[in-house]
């Protein structure tokens, strides 16, 4: 049959066709024949693998078992083989590796695939993950206020104070059943719109002032001073109802873990600075603050120093793993650093619109 592409088939020797068909793919592929000789290998392949050698056998160039047994197996006259290879160095990658047979001039050959899926299994892993961690935050205010209804049905049918007390139990319960669900929807909702940088003009101090006042009062009955200091205004391009959740989730956390050290009284000090191209947000607390080793995984969802801690205090362990994508949305950053015993500073850096700061 006439091929119709470029390669001109009368001319072209099959094994540059082989080449040509193989460099057009992304993956690493190579051609071997009867004897697990390297008939050919395109760029990615000859990268993975620096001794690879055309005509020299594989075994000179990849030592994995798994890979040469399946491909003694597939030059035996087995169906196409599928391995995964553990590459340690000099990255960790997950490959999955395809060995299928062919024929030249009637010799069965066989041709290798690698195909990378250090990525897909990560983010497979992160899903199972996220899901277990989901169930197992609902199952337990669940469980509990299950078999309160069932005390409430059954021994303590008609015990007035039980009751009360039943009930303040329950309603905490499916307070916090809600914050979870609000949480992980604000989280589903700003992770869709991640790549979308918002672009309104949104003055960050009044945003904080306004969080503020919502969250002062109970904050000065709980012993802490507050202090804020920041221009009379600061523009920035964002969003106005994420960046109230990120004032909150941050001054609602230096509320909960802050509280003050052996020698200060709890006290939370906010800070809006302009500076030429971004805001920075700060706010710092000097409560116990929080071990080096747990600071790179603060904000990874349901990650906490101390979960019944954070429980008690009406933590679901999203709080800053929302901060961390509304950040990233609106193309900032954040920065965390504590010292154990003297506090905490989260430092969110988001770049401002010029034109309305000056
Ligand atoms: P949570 O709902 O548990 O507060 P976050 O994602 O907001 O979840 O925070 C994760 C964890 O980081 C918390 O459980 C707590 O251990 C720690 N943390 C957050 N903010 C502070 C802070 N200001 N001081 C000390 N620890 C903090």
């Amino acid at each position: 049959m006439p091929f119709n592409g470029d390669i001109d088939a009368q001319k072209t020797s099959p094994k540059e066709l082989i080449d040509q068909l193989i460099a057009a793919l992304p993956d690493p592929v190579l051609v071997l024949d009867g004897r697990a000789n390297v008939v050919t290998a395109n760029q990615p392949a000859r990268g993975l693998f620096s001794g690879l050698r055309d005509d020299e056998a594989l075994v000179f160039a990849i030592r994995v078992p798994s890979i040469l047994d399946a491909v003694t197996l597939v030059l035996a006259g087995a169906e196409r083989q599928i391995v995964e290879w553990h590459e340690r160095t000099p990255v960790e990658r997950l490959f999955e590796v395809f060995i299928a047979p062919y024929k030249i001039n009637d010799q069965r050959a066989a041709v290798v695939e690698f195909r990378d899926i250090t990525e897909a299994r990560r983010v497979e892993r992160m899903r199972v993950n996220f899901i277990a961690n989901v169930s197992h935050e609902l199952r337990t205010p669940l469980t509990s206020l299950l078999g309160f209804v069932e005390t409430l049905q059954g021994p303590a049918r008609d015990d007035i104070d039980a009751r009360r007390k039943f009930l303040g139990i329950m309603g905490e319960q499916a307070r916090r059943m809600a914050r979870l669900v609000d949480d992980l929807m604000a989280l589903s909702h700003i992770e869709l719109k991640e790549h979308l940088r918002p672009q309104a003009p949104i003055d960050l101090v009044s945003i904080v002032r306004h969080t503020l006042d919502t969250l002062e009062p109970a904050a000065k009955e709980a012993g802490f001073s507050i202090k804020i200091e920041s221009p009379a205004q600061a523009f920035v391009s964002g969003d106005r109802d994420e960046l109230i959740r990120l004032a909150e989730n941050l001054i609602k956390n230096a509320i909960k873990y802050g509280g003050g050290n052996a020698n200060e009284p709890a006290a939370i000090l906010i800070q809006i600075i302009v500076l030429k191209a971004d805001v920075v947000f700060m706010v710092r607390d000097n409560g116990l603050g929080i071990a080096k080793e747990h600071l790179p995984r603060l904000t990874e969802r349901f990650y906490r120093v101390d979960t019944p801690v954070s429980r008690a205090r009406g933590g679901t362990g999203l709080g800053l793993a929302i901060v961390k994508h509304i950040v990233a949305r609106h193309r900032g950053k954040l920065e965390i650093e504590s010292q154990m015993g003297l506090g905490s500073t989260f430092r969110v850096i988001i770049p401002s619109t010029l034109e309305t700061n000056n």
